[in-house]
């Protein structure tokens, strides 16, 4: 039988276990966990996802500031910004919304961020300690599914797990905690990405299949082997007339024939999305208890 992972339940889960938390800090007087935001100008998107990680910070109890910046800021602006919440004591994390106006440049902006304060897991020292097993911050994304394969008691060591897709935020760290000796991990991996031939060799060879190439509906049942777990990373926008939004979220997997061969799928929308700032969470308690750098 399929289960589905939701992803939802888990990301309210996982809130809920960081507000009791925060809860026992406050009353033994310690220091509420900070996080801060920076949003340079005014994409829509970004609006959005920057408002709900405020939102589901003041929901658990952390404090958290915004710092909303004109679409003309100046790189040498931003991280004028960047030095004052580096050292900006009461700040335990903080995360630069990507992406950023074309004028900046996103590498010297994520390298300027404090790797004890960035909680978004992409400074080459946090990804370094990633690949070493360190303590460190992981991805968000990539985090968010590590928690589901653990929470949802999947087992993954000595498994076949392949990856799609090989972006930094995404299929890269994904093929790495996924090898790595850990648990979830131990699995034996391939990565595939635009210049994989015959992809579909591969994908009939995955017990895992973690698909994160940005293609609605890509994955389709003859690709895949009977019992296989499927995490769709995948948010494609189509339009639609089944809503009233007048759109509909796909995921890179076709779910209804995917599901029946599956023993475990993430479902899109409800699967890996909602668990991105469930991650964000844990990363800003753990920056706030200096848990990665003492
Ligand atoms: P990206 O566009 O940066 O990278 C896509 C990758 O897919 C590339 O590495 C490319 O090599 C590979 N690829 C493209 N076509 C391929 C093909 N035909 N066969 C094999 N590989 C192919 O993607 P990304 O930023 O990792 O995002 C992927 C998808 O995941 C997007 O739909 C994005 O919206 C979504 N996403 C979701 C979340 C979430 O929270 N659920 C987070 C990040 C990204």
């Amino acid at each position: 039988m399929t289960q589905i992972i939701d992803g939802k339940l888990i990301s309210l889960q996982i809130q809920d276990e960081i507000a009791a938390e925060v809860k026992i800090i406050k009353a033994n007087g310690g220091k509420t966990p900070h996080l801060a935001a920076v949003l340079v100008g005014n994409d829509g998107a970004s609006e959005t996802y920057v408002g709900a990680k405020v939102k589901a910070c003041e929901k658990i109890g952390f404090k958290s500031t915004l710092v909303k910046l004109e679409a003309a800021t100046t790189e040498q602006e931003l991280l004028h910004i960047i030095d004052g919440l580096n050292n900006d004591t009461d700040i335990d994390g903080y995360i630069v919304q990507l992406p950023l106006p074309k004028h900046i440049n996103e590498h010297n902006i994520v390298e300027a961020i404090a790797p004890q304060k960035d909680v978004d897991g992409f400074h080459p020292q946090n990804i370094g300690r990633m690949a070493l097993n360190l303590p460190t911050y992981l991805p968000a994304t990539p985090y968010g599914i590590m928690q589901l394969l653990e929470r949802y008691k999947i087992d993954t060591a000595g498994k076949h797990c392949v990856v799609i897709g090989r972006s930094h935020i995404v299929g890269s760290p994904m093929s790495i905690l996924m090898a790595r000796n850990t648990n979830p991990g131990n699995c034996t991996v391939t990565m595939c990405h635009s210049r994989t031939a015959n992809l579909k060799e591969f994908t009939l060879k995955a017990d895992i299949l973690i698909v994160a190439l940005g293609k609605a509906e890509f994955v389709t049942a003859d690709m895949v082997k009977d019992g296989v777990v499927v995490v769709d990373v995948g948010i494609t926008r189509v339009p639609s007339t089944e809503t009233k939004s007048g759109f509909k979220l796909l995921g890179d997997v076709k779910y209804d024939e995917v599901s029946a061969k599956s023993s475990f799928i993430t479902p899109v929308p409800g699967g890996v999305g909602p668990m991105t700032i469930a991650s964000l969470l844990m990363n800003t308690l753990k920056a706030s208890r200096r848990e990665v750098y003492k």
